[in-house]
């Protein structure tokens, strides 16, 4: 099996799945979309109204910031692969709750597994909270740090800048610095397990990535 094919079965089991209550509510299943090539992963929190109707990520309001901040530096949606930490509309919109992510987990895990991705942009709290759990998205938002071999770096949820306007140029100012974080992730033979690598910012929560327990 290539790993398109392995992409492809791990889509089929979720269009299926029943591994927590999400699923009662949802009309289509949302595994994520991509390239089984992508050299980045963004990882969202879950479905709105708009990715349940369809089964695609990022296709609602926040997706279309989403694509507008890609295409300002020059990557193209359809290069990067876009998935979220849980896979079925949580009903109205709200938080997915810890049972659901825990449920979810695995595709996810498998997702990267297959993917290998050199970088993994978090967008929003809870896929932050997958790599570093203790780190406030306040303080750690437009950094990078070294988990596992992969260069992490969280930013805003776009729909939170949706919400909240004040944020969407923290959001623009950190999507820029991605291009060259994904050089370095190219460039690096032997990553630290994690290592502050934002040239002019100090990552504060170092020490959450020696806590987590990933992949
Ligand atoms: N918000 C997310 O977190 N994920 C999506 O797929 C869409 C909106
Ligand atoms: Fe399964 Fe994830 Fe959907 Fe829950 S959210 S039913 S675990 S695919």
């Amino acid at each position: 099996m290539d790993r398109t094919e392995i992409l492809d079965g791990i889509n089929q089991q979720v269009s299926v799945c029943e591994k927590c209550q999400l699923h009662f509510s949802r009309k289509k299943a949302v595994p994520g979309e991509g390239p089984a090539d992508a050299q980045i992963l963004f990882i969202g929190e879950g479905p709105g109204f708009f990715e349940n109707e369809q089964g695609r990520p990022f296709v609602g309001q926040a997706g279309k910031l989403l694509d507008s901040l890609l295409l300002a530096i020059g990557l193209e949606r359809i290069k990067v692969y876009i998935t979220n930490v849980v896979k079925c509309r949580p009903p109205g919109n709200r938080d997915p709750l810890p049972e659901e992510l825990a449920a979810c987990n695995d595709y996810l895990e498998r997702q990267i597994a297959v993917l290998n991705p050199r970088v993994i942009v978090t967008l929003g709290r809870y896929s932050m909270a997958k790599f570093l759990p203790t780190a406030k998205i306040s303080e750690v938002h437009g950094q990078s740090c070294w988990v596992k071999g992969r260069l992490i770096a969280p930013m805003y949820h776009p729909a939170a800048a949706l919400h909240q306007p004040s944020l969407k140029p923290a959001l623009v100012k950190d999507f820029q610095k991605l291009p060259e974080y994904i050089k370095l992730a190219e460039d690096r033979s032997a990553p630290q397990p994690c290592e502050t690598v934002a040239p002019a910012e100090t990552m504060k929560h170092e020490e959450n990535a020696e806590q987590m327990n990933l992949f």
